[in-house]
Order: C-alpha cells, then sequence, then structure tokens
C-alpha cells in the first residue's frame, strides 16, 4: 500500500502531452509498459558497465542490471511506502542514455561533444523518454509522467537544469526528488555494486582472499564458511553475495523507516523540502564506501579493464569524426531532432550504438 507520502499518479502534474487515463493499469504501469515496449530498452541487452558485451556470456548486462535494479528498489518501495510501479518504472529507465562501453564510452564521447554541451547519459535518459523514442503517432518520446521523468534525471548540473523547465526545478531548489526516486538512486548502488564483485569474481579479477579486505565481505563470508565449511567457490560467491544485498536492504530500510517516522512527511510536496529520507546507516555507508573504492582500485582500474575502456574510448572517437565529417553518413531512418545541432544527432547516434555494433562499425572503418 502506497503511504500519504509516495507518488501518486491521481494527483501528479502528469504528461507533457495530455492523454486520456485508462481503466487496466495506473499511470505509472503505463509508464513502466511503454518502456519495457521502446528500443532504447532492447538496446540494454548488449550493453555493458564493466565488461564488453562480448567478453562472455554470463556476465551482466545493463537490460540483467536494470532488472536487478527493479526488484531490489520494489522490495524497498513496498516496506517503504513508495509506490511499487513508479520505482520500477524509474528503475527500468534509469540505464537508457548510457552509451556503448559503459563509463568509458560516456567519458570519450563527452570528449567529443564538449564544445557542443558535452555528454551525460542521465541527461541522456531523459532525452530518450522525451524526444528520441519515435513510436507515437502524437507525441515525440515516450510522454511520461512527471515523477517517472524526474526519477531518471538522477544528476543534472545548473546549466542544464535551468533549460529544461519544471523537471530541472529542484535541481535549482535544491529540493529531493521523490521516495521512489530516492529508493531507486540506492538500489542502483546496491544492485552494481554486488554484481560487480560476482562479475569481477567469476572473470578471475577479483579474488575471495582480496575481497576479504572489505568488512562487510568478510562478515558475510564468515557466516557462509561457518554454516559450509566445505563450500565451492562458484556457490560460496552466491551465498556472501546474497547476504550482503540482505544486510544492505535491511540496513536501508530500517534508517529509511527511523527517518521517516522522525519527519512525518505527509504529502509529496513535503518529501521533496525534506533531508533524504532513504538512507544507510552511518556504519553501513561506510562499509558500502569502502567496497566502491576497492571495486575501482582492484576492477574498474585493473589493467585488463583499463585496456578495454583505452580501446572503448579509441572507438568512441573514430566513429564521432567519421561522422562529423559528413553528417550524411548517418542512416536516413534515424529520426533527428531538427532543433538542435548536428554533432547533437551524431551524439544521439552513437549513444544509442551497443557495444558490439561500434565494434562492428569500427572494425569496417579501419
Ligand atoms: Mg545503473
Amino acid at each position: 500500500m502506497s503511504s500519504v507520502y509516495a507518488s501518486n499518479p491521481t494527483i501528479s502534474i502528469g504528461r507533457l502531452f495530455k492523454e486520456k487515463s485508462t481503466s487496466l493499469r495506473n499511470e505509472y504501469q503505463r509508464d513502466r509498459d511503454r518502456i519495457i515496449h521502446c528500443s532504447a530498452f532492447r538496446r540494454l541487452e548488449y550493453k555493458t558497465q564493466v565488461f564488453v558485451n562480448h567478453e562472455g556470456d554470463m556476465f551482466r548486462t545493463r537490460l540483467t542490471h536494470s532488472i536487478e535494479v527493479s526488484q531490489i528498489a520494489r522490495s524497498i518501495a513496498r516496506t517503504l511506502g513508495g509506490h511499487e510501479d513508479l520505482a520500477e518504472t524509474i528503475s527500468l529507465a534509469h540505464d537508457l542514455g548510457h552509451t556503448p562501453f559503459g563509463h568509458a564510452g560516456q567519458e570519450a564521447l563527452n570528449k567529443c561533444m564538449k564544445k557542443y554541451g558535452g555528454f551525460e547519459h542521465n541527461l541522456q535518459s531523459l532525452r530518450i523518454v522525451d524526444n528520441l523514442e519515435k513510436r507515437y503517432a502524437d507525441f515525440n518520446g515516450l510522454n511520461l509522467m512527471f515523477e517517472s521523468r524526474e526519477g531518471i534525471l538522477k544528476h543534472c548540473s545548473l546549466k542544464n537544469a535551468k533549460k529544461l523547465g519544471n523537471i530541472g526545478e529542484r535541481f535549482i531548489k535544491k529540493n529531493q526528488p521523490s521516495i521512489e526516486a530516492q529508493i531507486v538512486n540506492i538500489a542502483d548502488e546496491i544492485a552494481y555494486i554486488n554484481h560487480d564483485i560476482d562479475d569481477g569474481f567469476r572473470s578471475g579479477l577479483l579474488t575471495i582472499e582480496d575481497l576479504m579486505t572489505n568488512s562487510l565481505f568478510k562478515l558475510c563470508a564468515d557466516d557462509v564458511y561457518l554454516t559450509f565449511p566445505k563450500i565451492n567457490d562458484e556457490i560460496l560467491i552466491n551465498e556472501i553475495v546474497r547476504r550482503m544485498i540482505n544486510l544492505m536492504v535491511s540496513d536501508l530500510i530500517s534508517t529509511s523507516k527511523e527517518n521517516i517516522h522522525k519527519f512525518n512527511p505527509i504529502s509529496l510536496e513535503e518529501v521533496r523540502t525534506l533531508p533524504p529520507l532513504v538512507k544507510f546507516s552511518p556504519e553501513f555507508f561506510k562499509s558500502k564506501q569502502e567496497i566502491k573504492s576497492y571495486l575501482r582500485k582492484s576492477l574498474y582500474e585493473h589493467q585488463q579493464v583499463k585496456d578495454m575502456t583505452n580501446n572503448a574510448q579509441h572507438i568512441i572517437k573514430i566513429l564521432f569524426d567519421y561522422f562529423k565529417d559528413d553528417p550524411k553518413r548517418i542512416p536516413k531512418d534515424f529520426k533527428k531532432d531538427t532543433t538542435d545541432e548536428f554533432e547533437r544527432t551524431i551524439s544521439d547516434y552513437i549513444a544509442g550504438m551497443t557495444d558490439r555494433y561500434a565494434i562492428q562499425l569500427h572494425n569496417n572503418l579501419i
């Protein structure tokens, strides 16, 4: 059951283009369904965060990541009185704007776009749902509800916020987003920390001994060893990761419940003006930061990952220059946003590529 402070589709600002409501689904469910049916969502299957898509079939993709985030966010939303459907919607859409090759791709595209307003994946996710998806006769984009769009725009510079109308307002006022958006932000962190540990271990880049230097990991590993002394490594990592997710989610829920109790918000409007309600306890926040910096050092900056990253950045740069030399090389059927400079269209086109498509196109050019 949603609470008084949850987002509520029946009293929302609603959609940019007014549409009749339906009796079968609430408006957030409708948004979720639009996301699932859009082409940017399907392409998440072939985009990755740490490992490039073709490195192995058992690693997470952006699609499986988004589904994991949605699972975690829904359970948290249910317990904290948020609107579960909105939490699901934001989760499934939160990574739509990612370039091929994850953060490496984003950095490279941002560099290419430096003179033309830069590139930022959050903003790109909003651009996709507001404009780039062309599926409906009445409007561009998916015409999502205000709360879905607000949740997708997790970060935004002040400069960009000023151009975004009411969706950018909270960054100017330094307000919080809805409780559902707050939940998804942290569910995203919980999901990627844990699946990067899992993928990192299974790729051979992280070892159990090395991982044991993290207090939270060690706490969970000790518990698994105590219960199953002869456990094999593959099941061990799974048992540890599920305990870690469990502990993180439990801490988040109990700390956030205390916060909600303390501030006792009576509406979404009040949630916006309060400090963040969805939070870890200070001890858990510390262990989470510890693991994140460990992952940065040991996984994201691992030589093998860095080699991939450098290669990815090189590919993005080559592709950008190739299209910039002659914008007509962008396929005609790529629906352009005609009000923008053509560099933005190039950026939209490249950002929409999957890892394998970008690699293939690059290989055809050299
Ligand atoms: Mg994510």
